[in-house]
């Protein structure tokens, strides 16, 4: 079975509260976004060159871990060149009709943003590659024997793709991203700054050694840090007078069972299904998915990159390791 989880990266797209919430924290500028700084610099100079030239930006894609900021980034993309934005996902594009509709609604200079691509259809994606490329669209009109290909010309946009797996895209399409960025995971510094900017904007009072510690347990990702704080704020304003301490936020961590490094009952309970299963042998992804009861894809992309980081968990070729620094934390020698 698997476990609910707040630590869970993924956005709860069913959550109406949590989307508008999110939304309002999301910040538009290249001031307002906190940390990754050499991305940040890369493409300040790159949107400056861009407008002097009174050109489109190059294509952009984003990797990294779920909830590390690459829509929020985006968009600030879309913001600092005066960009309309236009958001759609890999999954919801289905048909190569689909997308050659967004492509000839585009005005010059949009931003495209287009978020786990690396689930676009084959037969989508290579629709993008002379759209990327020459900013064409090939299109087939009519059936049989009387059809015949036009090429449409489109205007010059810029097209920024996200995704948690970027070795999963064919190196075509790769190759047509002038520019590419690795998100880091933050330090616990800027994740401070970020639930502190967070707390101002919802207009709640917290105490600077309760930021820093939900910092340090929020697996240095904003989307867990902006959660934990609504929770730990929840608690605070039920159980005292609104404002979060170090009482309230050690009460509600531990109400939510998160432990020092940021780890919830789900990372803990997967890592010992391994460690009693199989020790410190390899196993694969399969396996650890059908143990957990998830899908394999959310052990991919959820629970491993943090825990990888940790150093918890090492990926070798015959398959998944626990490590002894695993063992240690939880107490399994
Ligand atoms: P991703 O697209 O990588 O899954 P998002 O861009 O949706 O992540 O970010 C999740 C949330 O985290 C955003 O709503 C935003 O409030 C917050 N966030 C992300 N990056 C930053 C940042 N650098 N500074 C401040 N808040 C951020």
């Amino acid at each position: 079975m698997a476990i609910e989880r707040v630590t869970d990266t993924s956005l709860h797209e069913d959550d109406t509260e949590e989307k508008a919430v999110e939304f309002s924290l999301r910040p538009t500028t290249f001031d307002e976004y906190i940390g990754q700084p050499r991305i940040k610099t890369t493409l300040k100079l790159a949107i400056d060159a861009a407008k002097k030239r009174g050109d489109s930006l190059d294509h952009v894609l984003l990797h990294g871990p779920p909830g590390l900021g690459k829509t929020t980034m985006a968009g600030v993309i879309a913001h600092e060149m005066n960009a309309n934005f236009r958001i759609t996902s890999g999954p919801s594009v289905e048909k190569p009709g689909d997308l050659a509709s967004i492509l000839t609604n585009l005005t010059d200079g949009d931003v495209l943003f287009i978020d786990e691509i690396h689930r676009l259809r084959r037969v989508v994606e290579e629709v993008l590659y002379s759209a990327m490329e020459d900013y064409k669209l090939d299109i087939i009109i009519g059936k049989g024997p009387a059809s015949r290909s036009v090429r449409l010309d489109l205007p010059h946009f810029t097209l920024i793709g996200a995704t948690t797996q970027a070795g999963s895209l064919a190196q075509p399409f790769r190759d047509r991203f002038g520019q590419q960025f690795r998100l880091e995971y933050y330090t616990p510094g800027d994740i401070q700054k970020i639930i502190e900017r967070s707390a101002s904007l919802l207009g709640t009072k917290i105490e600077a050694e309760a930021a820093k510690m939900l910092a340090e347990r929020s697996r240095l990702t904003p989307r867990i840090a902006n959660r934990l704080l609504k929770r730990v704020r929840d608690y605070a304003d039920v159980n005292g007078d609104g404002i979060i301490d170090m009482k309230s936020t050690k009460a509600a961590l531990e109400m939510l069972e998160i432990d020092e490094l940021g780890l919830d009952p789900a990372d803990r309970n997967m890592l010992e299904l391994i460690i009693d299963n199989y020790g410190d042998k390899p196993v694969g992804l399969n396996t650890i998915a059908s143990l957990t009861g998830d899908e394999a894809s959310t052990i991919e992309d959820f629970y491993e990159p943090y825990l990888m980081q940790l150093g918890m968990i090492e990926r070798t070729k015959r398959g998944r390791v626990v490590t002894m620094k695993a063992r240690q934390h939880l107490g399994k020698l």
